[in-house]
């Protein structure tokens, strides 16, 4: 493939995200016209002669459907780099070897239990150390401060309890003291926020959530600017082989060419649904970053585009829900988030299963939070499935 030839047909820099979300950075696929990114289900590529090549020889390396993906979310994060792993943990497991043993990270406390597990029981093994913090309030930011410290690793809003943490003080806070800014934003997606314009110096994203969308599909992204970093990174996606397959490249292209169309969906239903919920007797508090009593709605004002398609409740009394869970039809109890289904998730047990209890109350996530990914269905519809669920909750609760 002639890369130049799509540069040509293509001068990205005058569109839209909606645009650059539909088209990717080529057009259609010089060779045969193909308007979808074709799906190259290669592993290996001849060779034109020796010491020639097409610029793909070795799929784990580089393949041209997953490249396409590559550039493509660069563009839409706007980074200058993009590299897709085969999951989002294989996304942040690259990450973290950015870092030299020996190093210590302060990390979001209340964000991915996956991420957790992977760091604090994995890598602590390596001689890596970690501080988990509420990174929304900067005051415990820096007391968690070492002479050590490298990088700092947050989610926002935060997952589950829907914390926002400042990226823009977070970026200068760390630069200053000589380290790394790592935002995983999968949350809300690059529709809504933009870590790197904010001086994240890496973005990180689980794919199979909302950039995907469908559920369908497992992936991982690293999004950055910094030549050196991603000559790193490089090493160690092709080193390491957890490079995501032509196939699921190709979906999740998919899924992002309506990725603005579903956020702006999945926000309007999570806000319905998440007013709705407040009004009944049965929960007793919402955490949504769009209300205007969260505590951080100004600053997610001033950094997100969005609200997102997130919600998290705590119920009044935690015999409500199996009950609850068991009774929701058309909401799917299961893990995950980002498709367009709604899925209804109880963190406990599911997402934050890896996070030891002491810390898990600190950070909030007790017994009786459920967390809302909202679909793009008919919002009615999901208040009337939720409704029918809370009144089997009350008449159990009356028995
Ligand atoms: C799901 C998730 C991950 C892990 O991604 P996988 O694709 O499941 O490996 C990381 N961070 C957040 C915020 C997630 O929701």
């Amino acid at each position: 493939m002639n890369e130049e030839a799509h540069c040509k047909t293509y001068p990205q820099d005058g569109f839209s995200r909606s645009t650059l979300a539909v088209h990717g950075v080529t057009l259609f696929d010089p060779v045969t016209g193909a308007i979808s990114t074709p799906i190259y289900q290669s592993s290996t590529f001849c060779h034109p002669g020796l010491g020639k090549s097409t610029g793909f020889d070795y799929s784990r390396e580089v393949n041209p459907t997953r490249q396409e993906l590559e550039k493509t979310i660069a563009l839409l994060e706007k980074g200058k780099y993009g590299l897709a792993f085969s999951s989002g943990m294989g996304a942040i497991s690259a990450v973290i070897k950015l870092f030299k043993p020996g190093s210590h990270l302060i990390m979001s406390e209340d964000l991915y239990g996956g991420t957790y597990r992977l760091f604090n029981d994995y890598y602590g093994k390596y001689g890596y150390s970690f501080s988990w913090v509420d990174t929304s309030s900067f005051a415990s930011i820096e007391k968690a401060l070492k002479s050590e410290t490298a990088g700092l690793f947050i989610e926002t809003p935060s997952n589950p309890m829907m914390k926002v943490t400042g990226i823009k003080g977070s970026a200068e806070f760390i630069h200053r003291h000589g380290g790394l800014l790592v935002v995983d934003n999968t949350f809300l997606s690059p529709w809504y926020q933009n870590p790197l314009e904010l001086g994240a110096d890496l973005v990180v994203h689980s794919g199979t959530k909302y950039l995907s969308g469908h559920n369908d599909t497992l992936s991982g992204f690293i999004v950055l600017s910094d030549p050196a970093l991603e000559a790193e990174l490089r090493t160690i996606q092709k080193s390491e082989g957890a490079s995501l397959s032509p196939f699921d490249s190709w979906l999740t292209l998919r899924g992002i060419k309506t990725l603005g169309i579903r956020m702006e969906k999945h926000s309007l239903n999570a806000k319905r649904i998440a007013s709705w919920l407040r009004e009944q007797s049965l929960v007793e508090k919402v955490f949504y970053p769009g209300f205007e009593d969260h505590p951080q709605y100004r600053l997610s004002r001033e950094q997100a585009r969005g609200d997102g398609g997130m919600v998290s409740f705590y119920l009044k009394h935690a015999e409500d829900v199996a009950v609850l869970l068991r009774s929701v039809s058309l909401i799917l109890f299961a893990e995950s988030l980002g498709g367009v289904e709604t899925l209804i998730t109880y963190p406990l047990v599911q997402t934050h299963s890896a996070i030891p209890e002491a810390m898990r109350l600190s950070a909030g996530v007790n017994d009786r939070l459920i967390r809302l990914s909202v679909g793009i269905e008919d919002p009615e519809d999901l208040i009337a499935d939720l409704s029918q669920a809370i009144e089997t909750c009350k008449k159990e609760r009356n028995k």
